[in-house]
């Protein structure tokens, strides 16, 4: 398979059809092979009802049914699990991103780039919960990762599988892509996209996704840190800290011990010193905390979805658990 077109859904059963009619006339048009993978992560409407049709129609297709909602990266991560194709492109199934924009992907791939990502360029959803907090996110994330991209969120995605094959996604990471490879060396590039208004079902998200993606941020800066030596930076400020707290410390002592000046009254510069060390502390216990975490996801394997059942493998791999 050349392509595979990974889609989580989660309440879109409204959308399923034409989303697959969409993705078939483009797909169809394509030069080589292409599947659709469409991950249904715990719906409650008829969302797999739906799916389950399309697949009916259309053997080609491959369904994914997790057990329960795990959210969005978990879905895309089953996704591409279960995809077979050299290239994989992500995009959402609530019609928002334009599947016409495939082919302008896998030609920027083509000309050597290992991820493409889209950029909505004209956002078509809320300004105050929507767009104006992840324009801040998308400033910060760019200035934290040094990963230049106008739009982190977009979900609108192509990118070689070797890619994704050496990063292992949880909470919102799946934004974090193509800053997580460009860590590793990886060539990517951004294209302006085609963003379209929902139709059909409601978005899931609002402002409190803002602070989870700004929390994985941490994680995703500690992973792209991690080959420069973060130790060194955490080190060069206990180093720098500890010198100014024992320069402080003896200008006190010069003070008290030559010139009789009594250290009772100088509440602030104690409170200082002490907020100092406070803060070497936290900073030591902070990094071992990343530590301990990505060493916890890293070391249980845990599988971040469950699979209730897959349609559209050959027979001999159909798979239900
Ligand atoms: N989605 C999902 N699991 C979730 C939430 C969302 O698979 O728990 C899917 C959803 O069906 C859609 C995509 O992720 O295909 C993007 O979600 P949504 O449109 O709600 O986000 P927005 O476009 O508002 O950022
Ligand atoms: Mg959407």
């Amino acid at each position: 398979m050349d392509i595979s077109v990974v889609v989580p859904l989660y309440n879109e059963e409204d959308n399923v059809q034409l989303l697959y009619d969409e993705l078939h006339e483009v797909l169809a048009a394509l030069p080589g092979s292409a599947e659709m993978v469409f991950v249904d992560d715990g719906s409650k409407d008829r969302t797999l009802a739906r799916l389950e049709a399309v697949q009916r129609q259309d053997p080609g297709v491959r369904v994914v049914a997790l057990r329960r909602n795990f959210g969005q990266t978990a879905a895309m991560s089953a996704g591409f699990d279960h995809a077979s194709g050299a290239v994989i492109v992500t995009m959402d199934g609530d019609l928002q991103n334009d599947p016409h924009d495939i082919p302008k992907l896998l030609a920027k791939l083509d000309e050597g780039f290992d991820v493409v990502t889209g950029w909505r360029f004209d956002r078509q959803d809320a300004m105050l919960s929507r767009r104006l907090p992840s324009q801040m996110a998308n400033r910060l994330i760019s200035w934290v990762t040094g990963v230049r991209l106008h739009d982190y969120g977009c979900t609108l995605k192509a990118f070689r599988r070797e890619v994704i094959e050496n990063i292992r996604l949880y909470g919102e990471m799946h934004r974090f892509i193509p800053a997580i490879a460009s860590g590793m060396g990886i060539a990517f590039t951004e294209i302006k996209v085609n963003h379209r208004a929902r139709r059909f079902g409601a978005s899931k998200y609002g402002i409190s996704r803002t602070i989870r993606v700004l929390l994985d941020l941490m994680t995703v800066k500690f992973l792209l840190s991690y080959a420069t030596r973060p130790l060194h930076v955490f080190g060069s400020i206990g180093i720098f800290s500890s010198v100014a707290g024992f320069l402080i410390a003896l200008v006190l002592l010069i003070q008290r011990q030559c010139f009789g000046m009594p250290l009772g009254d100088r509440p602030m510069l104690l409170l200082a010193i002490l907020l100092m060390f406070l803060g070497i502390q936290f900073i030591t216990i902070g990094l071992l905390a990343e530590l301990v975490v990505r060493t916890y996801h890293e070391s249980q394997k845990k599988p971040i979805y469950h699979v209730r059942k897959v349609l559209g493998l050959p027979a001999a791999q159909e798979k239900s658990e």
